[in-house]
């Protein structure tokens, strides 16, 4: 999926956070214990997988900066959003505003409060603990922040196995908007997401992010910039859209199991299998409402 050429977007909406190797990087069964009860990562887990070996940790430079400063992704044309990673996930929230301001007033009656979006390398400090790149891209209900992790794109593409694209890097972000729109309509709340298991409320809440991106991206071809009365984006090829389901392939709690123990199983998901995350992102795109996408309350997943 392509940002329409000749357009633009304002920077000053997702901020640069974290810095890189200033102390001690939390051990990965810390952020089990500590963080993942806290906060929804993308691909993170409560039991079982060590993701920091999945994905590898962090090289962990020295020359830190660290959290609090104030800098901006900075204005981006089409062009960059289309090349450039920063300037696609610039593109990309604001594309996810725009779709949100219109469609969760009219189908939940419920306000679009912006989230916080924060682009950050090696660790952050967040308002559900401090985080490292190995986490993942996560939502943290607390403060309301969308906290993406560029170098995990090489991750998905690298690690998971999953295709090469744009849209698949959008994807990750609308996934985690739809964590922010849960927590909006107060699905977030209501589910308990301490457990695991193909039937729970864990696995309910991510499916539902799934959907909620797919909703988006059906949608991101037609919703219009406010600033500039264009569409963000041209329409979806099936090439762009087998990118984006090879992501959420990718990151099946099934296919990740496997990688990682040679083994699948059930009892230990948090987020679904391939086949339901790339069924689910389906079921928004092919023009789910909010109500197709409610996975809290599916009898079936
Ligand atoms: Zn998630």
């Amino acid at each position: 999926m392509t940002f329409q050429e000749g357009g633009s977007f304002e920077g000053g909406r997702v901020r640069k956070g974290g810095g890189r190797g200033r102390g001690p990087m939390i051990a990965g069964g810390g952020i089990g214990a500590v963080l993942v009860a806290l906060l929804i990562a993308f691909v993170g887990n409560q039991t079982g997988v060590d993701l920091s070996a999945l994905t590898g940790g962090d090289g962990s430079d020295s020359g830190a900066y660290g959290d609090g400063q104030q800098e901006y992704i900075d204005t981006c044309t089409a062009e960059q959003a289309n090349t450039t990673r920063e300037c696609r996930l610039n593109g990309t929230v604001q594309s996810l505003d725009a779709y949100w301001t219109e469609a969760l007033p009219q189908q939940a009656g419920v306000e679009y409060a912006l989230p916080e979006v924060v682009s950050f390398t090696g660790q952050v400090s967040t308002g559900c603990g401090a985080a490292t790149s190995a986490v993942g891209p996560f939502y943290c209900p607390p403060d309301q922040t969308v906290y993406i992790d560029l170098g995990f794109y090489d991750d998905l593409t690298n690690r998971f196995g999953a295709n090469d694209g744009g849209l698949a890097e959008m994807y990750v972000v609308a996934h985690e908007f739809g964590h922010h729109i849960e927590q909006l309509t107060g699905a977030m709340d209501s589910a308990d997401r301490q457990g695991t298991g193909p039937e729970s409320d864990s696995v309910r809440i991510e499916l539902m992010a799934d959907c909620l991106a797919g909703m988006w991206a059906g949608h991101a071809a037609t919703t219009v910039d406010p600033d500039t009365g264009v569409t963000f984006l041209a329409p979806i090829t099936e090439q762009e859209l087998n990118d984006a389901l090879s992501a959420a392939s990718a990151v099946g709690d099934d296919r990740i199991q496997e990688a990682a123990t040679g083994q699948v199983n059930p009892e230990g998901w948090t987020h679904g299998s391939s086949e339901q995350r790339q069924r689910w992102f389906t079921t928004g795109y092919e023009g789910g409402t909010l109500q197709d996408c409610d996975a809290l309350s599916a009898s079936s997943l």
